[in-house]
């Protein structure tokens, strides 16, 4: 269904918000005009959802290494092609195959209960039959880390911890370190298994899925996330006189690794095209859904807004690259591909910025880049000040795919959505077409386009850090 947009902005109160003179910001009045103009277009009705809607039909789910991340690539290059894109390629990025199985799992005291849970994405499967054991529940890794491995070993430690709402997001990175980094703590206390609440605020019998990573040299051990109804008898059940056990069944497993892609397109700069203003998404998902939310429509948002520029009657000065990366979800390949394929132009990146935080309207507009490029960065906010976005600092971390590339120097930019619905679909079998809002998307693409338009236009230049270590 699709609404139309409740406002339409006017030009003239966004050019007195950007009067700073043209000899400062590096933008010309015309510049800021064009960037209102597109902003404002984007807002009445832009073509993302249909974008997101073709690909969700073509291709989802698209776990990495799978036919559907197949369809995706194959998708990607021929949308490229028809909406106009240069230089439109698949650069080659080797993935890993993980392949989740059957999964099933009862709590058996003091009456069994089936439950519903997701494997996280790479555990490995239960021992034949089946794996029983004991549960000990913590709320986190630090305390586990407080029990005696005698109060662990031969159980499941079940993670109890429970993320929190919030606009910004800042909920998950506060629990999802025990997503990565419980199953080989708990294993190195002697634990046969883990069982994690979700990391992710629905109330539904649903099971939010994601990446664990084992650590080398300890037992690798089965670790699933139960959904939050689930988890909560079983804390209620953990809270009686008997001991509980758990009983799980996974025939999660690893295949032979297998060939992917990041899909590339570009908008050549007519004055400076080895300068590139990079703006990615992630065009994998999670097996469960359509990966609509994570990542469709940040790939949508930044292939539309990217088209749009393209189709100005004079291009920016400046090359915008968009890249569609490949298995962000399950190692970052794509990201790590990319930055190892570019190491000679990475100085050439003259910004980046990433949509993955799903469809969300964006509320905050921050960035890391040197001081000189402060006056287009002002004007950059006075044109996105009227979508409802608020001025950042400059301690922008930019999107997973892009910290490669941030830790060899490039500044980024974040044009931060609001995450406080986000959670509620994301890595489960609910991440689908029907989650996304039209109007919040096209809210997406008239600020990626105005604010890409004028990164890729300003004659200031945005700096290049030192490189920094990366894990
Ligand atoms: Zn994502
Ligand atoms: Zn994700």
């Amino acid at each position: 269904m699709r609404r139309p947009a409740a406002v339409v902005l006017g030009l003239a109160a966004s050019l007195a918000a950007a009067a700073t003179p043209a000899s400062e910001t590096g933008l010309s009045a015309e510049a800021i005009r064009r960037a209102v103009t597109l902003r404002d277009e984007a807002l009445v009705g832009s073509g993302a959802w249909e974008l997101l809607r073709a690909l969700t039909v073509a291709a989802s789910p698209r776990f990495a290494g799978t036919p559907g991340d197949r369809a995706g690539v194959e998708w990607a290059l021929a949308t490229l092609v028809r909406l106009g894109f240069a230089e439109v390629r698949a650069e080659p990025v080797t993935v890993p195959r993980w392949e989740r199985g059957e999964e099933a799992g009862w709590i058996l005291d003091p009456s069994p209960r089936r439950v519903v849970l997701a494997a996280l994405g790479g555990s490995v499967g239960t021992p034949e039959p089946d794996l029983a054991a004991e549960v000990v529940a913590v709320a986190d890794l630090e305390e586990l880390e407080a029990l005696d491995a005698a109060a662990v070993t031969g159980r499941f430690v079940f993670f109890t911890a429970r993320m929190e709402r919030t606009r910004d997001g800042s909920g998950y990175g506060r629990t999802v370190r025990a997503r990565g980094a419980g199953p080989s703590a708990a294993a190195a206390k002697g634990a046969v298994g883990v069982l994690l609440r979700s990391v992710g605020t629905s109330d539904d019998r649903i099971a939010h899925t994601g990446a664990t990573r084992y650590r080398d040299g300890l037992p690798r051990i089965p670790a699933v996330a139960l959904s939050h109804p689930d988890a909560d008898v079983l804390e209620a059940r953990l809270g009686g006189a008997v001991p509980v056990r758990f009983r799980l069944r996974l025939t999660s497993r690893y295949l032979a690794d297998v060939e992917s892609a990041n899909v590339v397109g570009e908008v050549t700069g007519r004055e400076r095209p080895d300068e590139i203003v990079l703006l990615g998404c992630h065009l994998d998902s999670w097996d469960l859904g359509e990966g609509a939310q994570d990542d469709g429509a940040g790939c949508a948002i930044v292939l539309e807004a990217a088209r749009r520029i393209g189709e100005l009657p004079e291009r920016p000065r400046r090359t915008i690259r968009v890249v569609l990366f490949a298995n962000e979800e399950f190692g970052l390949s794509g990201a790590r591909a990319y930055a190892a394929a570019h190491a000679e132009e990475l100085t050439g990146h003259a910004l980046g910025v990433e949509s993955d935080l799903g469809a969300g309207r964006v509320w905050r507009f921050a960035w890391r880049a040197a001081p000189e490029a402060r006056p287009a960065l002002d004007a950059i906010a006075a044109v996105l000040a009227p979508l409802g976005i608020e001025r950042g600092d400059n301690e922008a971390r930019g999107g997973a795919d892009l910290w490669p590339l941030r830790a060899a120097g490039m500044p980024v930019v974040e044009l931060r959505q609001d995450a406080t619905g986000y959670f509620d679909v994301h890595h489960t079998v609910n991440d689908t077409l029907l989650q996304v809002d039209p109007e919040e998307l096209d809210q997406n693409v008239a600020a990626y386009a105005a604010a890409a338009y004028l990164a890729a236009e300003t004659a200031l230049d945005f700096g290049f850090f030192p490189p920094e270590p990366w894990p």
